[in-house]
């Protein structure tokens, strides 16, 4: 059986050189697999012809059938074009081509009956259609029933490549033996069991199917083959890695835990957070190593669960750690931690690239006799001369900045690997989750405190400006902080800056009377620490920032932020920007401020904030909105989303389907090495050799 994918696309009939060129560096299209596997965005309904006299203004692809009447030539230079008359017999419409004015028009012949296909459009009174596909009618030939529509980019118009060409080439393609003797993929088992087409029936009907059913079977067959690879790679991964990995066995909460929460905890925990803390607490006992994800939405209270997880490692005579993304969060643990560690007796100490030599030895030495309890740090925390006692507990935070591989070195730091518990910033929608951090237990916070006010979220345009400022000055009066943030993109960051540095002025102009604080990521950590004190400590009244604010600070008098072209950022990057407030006592505010009139899309983007503030729903939303790769996190985690029929977002009940089969195929086959784990494997290995591994991942 010949490889399609080492079938160069050049040598398929109708092809050749130039073609396979353009393919190349406008679709990504090298082979004969590529093209095989790029399918239609839509297809279109071709069984329906349509009377002229019955078009109205929201028709979608329409197909009609009659005769041109008259060509003309219009217009000069840029703006020349050819229109032509096409009538029916129940009326006539306008048809526009903008290019190949000369070839078109000797191509089609007046008294001769085509069908034309496109969607009509009004313009002046009447109707027109702009580059329609034309074909010649003929009775004999059956209706044509479904057909697909390519994307195709500007340079493939220009050179007179339309989406009936891709059609062609792939008709060519589909009846070459290469592709009719296709290999099947997935376990007869599995066909049966799933009721799947085989895949070389998929893949014709993916590009030409008879009927809608058709189509949505095949499409079903393809996604669950895209999923199921996908789930069997990372479950196969696991279980190499992480299965049965013994840990530390913890045999009572201990003293600590039961001190902190009779004597020093100020609250009552919410429901969800007892049911996290048991879960944890069950995990722990087993004697197995604990890798767990602790989803809740910004202010749930997962530092009060995660420190009280530590309260039992340490209750039972081991060390906890806490690993931040930033300094400026790890110091913000620190203080945090300690406040609540010191009435208990427990020694907490913090360890970031910027601490001294001195203090890191003290560090280093209470670490290795034990007398150090809890550790908090950066990513100082997992380099090779950090050695503890007895480490038993480490605590991630902020998640998604850091690897599987980085989690891997905190488990080297002791012979057994310390339990794991990892926090995100935001929520992650649950398939995402199952996905992305497929080897972690799962544990949600679903409840905020009690007597929190939601964020109330406005939307407000560029010629509102004077209105927001004189809000602020309101809340300014009453006592209250603000912040201000500007996003700051890679690509363009001096610009961005510059962007911030004429809104930190305006802001200083137009508050004169109060103190205005700034932070970026190009400042020295010591002045931006300097900068955050400021405002923390209430000095300052206003903090300009960029997103460096966006994870984890906490100032409750805080009550308004600002978000200047909040078209610019993602919903769950604007949802943790909007948890730094609604932190105090006081109805806080979110204002979303856009430079120009949006579109219609960004601006239903945007209403999603003004209308919830469940994290759970932003990042589902999120996810719908923009796929999974552009989701924070997935793209630092390595994971290539080669999906291109599935999707995370709208195909969660299949991403479970699939796990679960991928799940027992390993259950009864741990090393795929039975004749049908070994197709499997091999299969794999096409799949995702040439993307990132994930055991490379760092
Ligand atoms: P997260 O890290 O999930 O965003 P935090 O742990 O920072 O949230 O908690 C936010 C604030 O809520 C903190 O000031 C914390 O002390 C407080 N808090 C946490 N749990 C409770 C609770 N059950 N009742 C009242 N306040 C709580
Ligand atoms: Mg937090």
């Amino acid at each position: 059986m010949s490889d399609l994918r080492k079938l160069d696309i050049q040598y398929l009939k109708g092809v050749g050189p130039k073609r396979a060129e353009l393919l190349a560096s406008e679709l990504d299209i090298h082979t004969f697999h590529d093209l095989l596997y790029y399918f239609p965005f839509r297809h279109i309904d071709r069984s329906t012809i349509y009377r002229i006299a019955d078009i109205n203004g929201d028709m979608p692809y329409i197909q009609i059938k009659g005769r041109f009447i008259t060509f003309t030539v219009a217009g000069e230079g840029a703006k020349r074009r050819l229109q032509a008359l096409f009538g029916d017999g129940s009326g006539t419409i306008e048809v526009v081509w903008f290019n190949r004015v000369k070839s078109i028009q000797q191509s089609y012949r007046s008294g001769v009956e085509y069908l034309l296909f496109g969607k009509p459009t009004a313009f002046q009174n009447h109707y027109s259609i702009i580059h329609p596909e034309v074909d010649e009618y003929k009775p004999s030939q059956p209706q044509m029933g479904l057909q697909g529509v390519y994307n195709l980019t500007e340079r493939l118009h220009s050179r007179a490549f339309s989406s009936r060409t891709i059609s062609k080439l792939v008709n060519t393609l589909l009846a070459t033996d290469a592709v009719k003797n296709i290999a099947e993929t997935l376990p007869a088992s599995l066909r049966e069991s799933r009721r799947l087409m085989p895949l070389h029936d998929a893949l014709v009907a993916m590009h030409a199917p008879k009927s809608i059913d058709e189509l949505h079977r095949a499409q079903f067959r393809i996604k669950y083959e895209e999923l199921f690879f996908l789930q069997l790679n990372i479950l196969r991964y696991i279980k190499g890695e992480h299965d049965k990995l013994d840990g530390y066995k913890f045999t009572q909460v201990g003293s600590y835990f039961h001190d902190f929460y009779h004597n020093v905890l100020g609250f009552e925990l919410t429901g969800a957070q007892k049911r996290v803390i048991r879960e944890m607490w069950t995990d722990m006992c087993t004697g197995r190593q604990m890798n767990r994800l602790l989803q809740g939405d910004v202010g749930s209270g997962k530092t009060i669960v995660a420190f009280m997880t530590m309260l039992i490692a340490l209750g039972n005579g081991y060390q906890a750690c806490i690993m931040a993304p930033t300094e400026i969060l790890a110091g913000q643990h620190y203080e945090t931690i300690k406040a609540l560690a010191e009435p208990l007796g427990v020694t907490v100490a913090l360890l970031t690239g910027s601490t001294r030599k001195r203090q890191r030895d003290v560090i280093h030495a209470g670490l290795q006799s034990g007398e150090l309890q809890i550790l908090i740090g950066t990513h100082a925390l997992i380099e090779d001369n950090v050695k503890f006692a007895r480490l038993a507990l480490a605590v991630i935070d902020e998640q998604h900045r850091f690897g599987v591989a980085q989690r891997a070195r905190l488990w080297k730091k002791s012979d057994t690997p310390p339990h794991v518990l990892v926090m995100t910033a935001t929520p992650i929608p649950r398939t995402l989750a199952m996905t992305v951090y497929g080897d972690l237990d799962v544990s949600i916070i679903d409840e905020l405190p009690p007597g929190r006010k939601p964020v109330h979220t406005v939307m407000r345009y560029e010629d509102h400006r004077y209105d927001v400022y004189r809000f602020m000055h309101d809340q300014l009066r009453k006592g209250r902080q603000i912040y201000v943030v500007y996003p700051l993109i890679e690509e363009s960051e001096k610009l961005d800056l510059h962007d911030l540095q004429a809104g930190y002025d305006t802001i200083c102009e137009q508050f004169a009377n109060y103190r205005v604080a700034m932070v970026h990521g190009r400042m020295k950590p010591a002045e931006k620490d300097h900068q955050m004190e400021l405002f923390a400590t209430h000095q300052a009244h206003i903090l300009v920032a960029t997103t460096v604010i966006e994870v984890g600070v906490n100032v409750p008098n805080a009550s308004v932020m600002v978000i200047e072209n909040a078209e610019r950022f993602g919903l769950s990057q604007l949802h943790q920007l909007r948890g730094r407030v609604g932190r105090g006592a006081d109805q806080s505010y979110c204002v979303l401020m856009t430079k120009f009139k949006l579109n219609a899309d960004t601006r239903r983007r945007l209403e999603v904030m003004t209308e919830t503030n469940d994290g759970f729903l932003i990042a589902e939303e999120d996810m719908r909105q923009r796929g999974p790769g552009d989701i924070e996190g997935t793209q630092q985690s390595g994971i290539a989303f080669n999906l291109k029929v599935a999707n995370l977002a709208t195909d969660g009940q299949l991403v479970q389907l699939t796990r679960d089969d991928a799940q027992a195929i390993l259950n009864a086959d741990p090393l795929l090495e039975s004749p049908q784990g070994r197709r499997l494997d091999a299969q794999l290995h096409r799949l995702f050799d040439k993307t990132v591994n994930w055991a490379q991942i760092s």
